[in-house]
């Protein structure tokens, strides 16, 4: 029987980092050679995009990667993109937008210690990401410590443990123990695959803090920001001190999200997220940070509607399956 065939989309990351004497720095390195035995499961082919820190991704990259799986999407049955952990919650998101109707699994991982390092966590999640690849789910996911999580609920949650990463809205997809379980409905494409294109860069997230002026917001808006995502209080709160009214006058979207890990955004339920939602605002609901704002730069940058193109599901960020 003919192994599945998975293309290694490489863009650097702790997990092909050395550090011999400063900072961990990429290097490039034959990460198959660390993972013995995959050839008897998978037939693999790698492609280098970059191979950088993960904090110098841009939507560049971002549409790099989506790009190269459009190309190679008749290909293979499966991506892998190696990639740092750092703003890997950040790429999986904007990939998720820009593949539409996704029909074969791309998965991101990448590990907090180099593949080289003894007691390094990547080779079993390179492994496991392989794994996952080769299943029924069709989606941009991140795969690390024991999960396969939707990419675009996902949010790097530790910079000590091996499972780095927390999906607080939605069950793992995949959970890899002694045996492989899937114990939520993924999504499923509805119609034609099609690539997407474009993020508008200009955009600003604030973090709301007791006593913090309104004018923050005006002045981020008078410097050119086309959208803004303030991070708020709670389920959504605000201080009412100024705040609808900067929101109100600002004529760019604002969208608030929660300081919360858990739960979702629900304005209207105490005077100052009414007050917000009166002046115009917009709910992140139960989305990530990263999810939050990737979609407000993705949504600018399309022809749509942004009060429409938000209420949208674009890519399972709002709906279970
Ligand atoms: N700084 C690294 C990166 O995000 C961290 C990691 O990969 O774990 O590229």
């Amino acid at each position: 029987m003919n192994k599945p065939r998975l293309l290694f989309v490489h863009t650097g990351g702790t997990i092909v980092m050395k550090g011999d004497a400063g900072p961990l720095q990429p290097v490039l390195q034959d990460v198959l050679s660390y993972a013995r035995g995959l050839e008897e499961l998978v037939e693999v082919e790698g492609l280098s995009l970059c191979n950088i820190d993960s904090s110098d991704m841009t939507p560049e990259h971002w549409e790099g990667i989506a790009g190269t799986v459009a190309k190679h999407r008749g290909d293979f049955d499966g991506f892998v993109i190696l990639h740092g952990t750092d703003t890997m919650a950040y790429s999986a998101a904007a990939v998720s937008y820009l593949l539409h109707q996704l029909d074969r699994p791309v998965v991101f991982t990448g590990s907090q210690r180099p593949i080289a390092d003894l007691r390094t966590d990547a080779r079993l999640n390179l492994v496991h990401a392989s794994i996952c690849a080769t299943l029924d789910v069709p989606e941009v996911g991140i795969y690390f410590g024991d999960h396969l999580f939707r990419g675009n609920r996902t949010t790097k949650v530790s910079v000590q443990s091996y499972n780095a990463y927390g999906s607080p809205s939605l069950p793992a997809l995949v959970e890899m123990g002694v045996d492989v379980a899937m114990p939520t409905p993924c999504r499923r494409p509805t119609g034609r695959f099609q690539l997407r294109r474009g993020f508008e860069r200009d955009v600003a997230v604030l973090t709301v803090f007791p006593g913090m002026p309104a004018d923050t917001l005006r002045r981020v808006v008078d410097a050119g920001a086309r959208a803004v995502v303030l991070s708020a209080f709670g389920a959504g709160n605000l201080p009412l001190d100024g705040w609808p009214d900067a929101i109100a006058e600002s004529g760019v979207p604002i969208i608030i999200g929660t300081q919360c890990l858990h739960g979702a955004v629900e304005l209207g339920r105490y005077a100052g997220s009414k007050a917000a939602l009166d002046a115009g605002a917009l709910s992140a609901g139960n989305l990530t940070q990263e999810a939050t704002l990737t979609k407000t730069m993705f949504l600018l940058a399309q022809d749509v509607d942004f009060r429409d193109g938000w209420a949208m599901d674009l890519a399972g960020e709002l709906n279970g399956a």
